[in-house]
């Protein structure tokens, strides 16, 4: 469960209990998707409970709410204070974070006038995604950039996100991999990808993806860890059989990948680049040192 009799969310200016907010049946946030919305983790960490990259997470809901037409005018700083403020009232240190912004009553198709926002979080326990997973590749693609504001993270593009991951779990799969519109690997539902040949990483280039803050963080653990990547459209060929490949996203972290299509990757984790940057990333959340082990070839 979510939530429980005693859970505190903050909702449209007030902390209140989760079970005593509502929301209306008559808003564009329901019916049309036209929500924005984070996902975010806190850790317990050595210096307390830290919201990892609150500044980038809000940063970028604030810019979703811009570029979808959504008013809304918190700033960076106080989405922050208020989420320490629900995690604290919780208790909560672990956890992840799901700010919301809705739009009031509202049936037509223009744009919104007013917005709610609505920070909710749980306890997070890890053990999630902490398998390697066997990916397919989608027979859907990701939304079309000329069609939606792809760098955004809006409710409704997550219909795309659902169809897919739900037709890999029919097929067997653990996770979907889909194409962006010219038939480039572009993301998982929910998770920005990576592999690996002969020592050097590869990752989607943005335009056709939403451009995760992990996948940023992993950019900048790769430069100071001195790990070649390579931003760049790439087809699924390329990348079935590569010697590894891993999904990065905020809830996901960094997971490693066993197959595409049920074809493996060539490489044992552990020998991984990724495997590198899994240690890296974990240590770069609980705020501790990393040095990089030396890996044989
Ligand atoms: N792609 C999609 C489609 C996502 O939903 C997410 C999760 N927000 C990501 C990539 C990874 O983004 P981030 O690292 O910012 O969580």
């Amino acid at each position: 469960m979510y939530y429980g009799e005693s859970t505190v969310v903050y909702f449209n200016g007030a902390f209140m209990k989760a079970a005593d907010a509502k929301i209306d049946l008559y808003g564009q946030s329901l019916h049309y998707g036209y929500a924005v919305f984070e996902g975010i983790r806190s850790y317990d960490t050595a210096n307390g409970t830290r919201i990892f990259k609150a500044k980038e997470h809000y940063d970028r809901l604030r810019y979703s709410a811009e570029v979808m037409g959504i008013p809304f005018n918190t700033s960076t700083e106080e989405l922050t204070d208020l989420t320490y403020e629900v995690l604290q009232r919780n208790g909560f240190s672990d956890a992840y974070i799901r700010p919301v912004i809705l739009c009031s009553p509202n049936m037509s198709l223009s744009k919104g006038k007013e917005s709610y926002l609505a920070i909710t979080a749980w306890e997070w326990t890890n053990g999630y995604l902490s398998n390697q997973m066997r990916i397919m590749t989608s027979s859907y693609r990701r939304p079309n950039p000329t069609g939606f504001k792809i760098n955004a993270k809006v409710s409704g593009h997550y219909v795309n996100s659902i169809l897919a991951c739900q037709e890999a779990k029919d097929n067997g799969y653990d996770e979907a991999l889909l194409l962006d519109i010219e038939g480039n690997v572009a993301e998982g539902p929910g998770a920005n990808i990576f592999y690996e040949k002969e020592g050097v990483l590869y990752t989607p280039a943005t335009g056709n993806i939403l451009p995760g803050i992990t996948r940023a963080t992993v950019l900048g653990l790769c430069e100071s860890l001195e790990i070649p990547v390579v931003e760049k459209k790439f087809k699924p060929e390329e990348m079935r059989g590569a010697d590894s490949a891993f999904f990065c996203g905020t809830a996901a972290e960094v997971v490693a990948l066993e197959s595409m299509d049920n074809i493996p990757f060539t490489q044992s984790w552990e020998n991984s680049l990724g495997s590198i940057l899994q240690k890296a990333y974990k240590a770069s959340v609980l705020e501790k040192a990393y040095k990089r082990e030396t890996i044989e070839a």
